[in-house]
């Protein structure tokens, strides 16, 4: 048996797995999840999303379970990859 060089192959921890499953999300779990992506904290969405620290958490928490995820950092990484697709933006370059 041969190990593959790649980490993320050895680990079976691709960031992206499959087809993506934010078709799952709602809209508003969309937004909040490409938030994730920018690093900030709780407090910060919060601010930005105009709702509780706490609201923040349990949608970030069902956003996790919803992608198949097991941590935030893992759900952070693919809404940075994604953010092409989800960007509602026109001018957005990034
Ligand atoms: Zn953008």
């Amino acid at each position: 048996m041969t190990m593959s060089t790649c980490a993320y192959r050895r680990l079976g921890a691709e960031p992206v797995h499959g087809s993506v499953r934010v078709d799952h999300l709602t809209d508003r779990e969309k937004e909040v999840f490409l938030l994730l992506g920018t690093g900030l904290g709780n407090r910060r969405l919060a601010n930005e999303l105009r709702i509780s620290e706490r609201t923040v958490k349990a949608h970030i928490a069902r956003i996790i379970e919803k992608l198949g995820h097991q941590t935030r950092l893992q759900t952070a990484v693919l809404a940075v990859l994604v953010h092409d697709a989800l960007c509602a933006d026109a001018d957005c370059t990034c």
